[in-house]
C-alpha cells in the first residue's frame, strides 16, 4: 500500500510526494519544524493522486508524477529534486508507465474516479486498474 499525493496552495505552488501513511505524512508537512521544501507552501490543501497496493510501483510513479506536475507547475513545483530511481527494473517500469499514459490529456489524468470495487484512482488509470488483481477479485466475488 502506497500513495502518491499532491500538496497545493492558493498561490499556485505544488509539491508531489509519496508515502504509505498519508495522514501522518500530511501532519509532518503541516506541523514539523524541519526546514523542508513543503514549508514554502504555507497553508496547503492536499489530494491523493494515485494509490497502489504494490509499493514497488511507488518510485516509478513518483518520478512520473514529478515530471507531469513539473510540466504543469514549472518553477512553482517546490520539490527539491527529481525523485531518484536506482534499480534497472524500476527504470523499465517507468518507461512502460510513460507509454501507457502518452497521449492522454493531463487534466483528465488528474481527476479522481471512485471505482465500484472501492479503489480511488485517476481517470487515466481506469484501463490498467480494471485489469488489477484488486478489481478482478471484486468482480469475481460479486458476480458469483
Ligand atoms: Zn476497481
Amino acid at each position: 500500500m502506497g500513495i502518491i499525493y499532491l500538496l497545493y496552495n492558493k498561490e499556485g505552488f505544488g509539491y508531489v510526494g509519496k508515502t504509505n501513511k498519508l495522514r501522518d505524512r500530511i501532519r509532518q508537512h503541516r506541523f514539523s519544524n524541519q526546514n523542508t521544501k513543503s514549508k514554502l507552501l504555507g497553508e496547503f490543501e492536499y489530494m491523493v493522486i494515485e494509490d497502489f497496493e504494490n509499493e514497488d510501483d511507488l518510485d516509478s510513479a513518483e518520478r512520473f508524477y514529478y515530471d507531469l506536475y513539473k510540466s504543469l507547475y514549472g518553477d512553482k513545483l517546490v520539490n527539491k529534486k527529481k525523485p531518484i530511481q536506482t534499480k534497472e527494473d524500476k527504470k523499465a517500469y517507468a518507461t512502460q508507465y510513460n507509454q501507457q499514459h502518452r497521449g492522454e490529456r493531463n487534466q483528465q489524468r488528474i481527476k479522481k474516479y471512485e471505482c465500484e470495487c472501492g479503489s480511488i484512482i485517476c481517470y487515466g488509470e481506469k484501463t490498467p486498474h480494471f485489469k488489477s488483481q484488486k478489481h478482478l477479485n471484486y468482480i469475481q466475488n460479486t458476480s458469483v
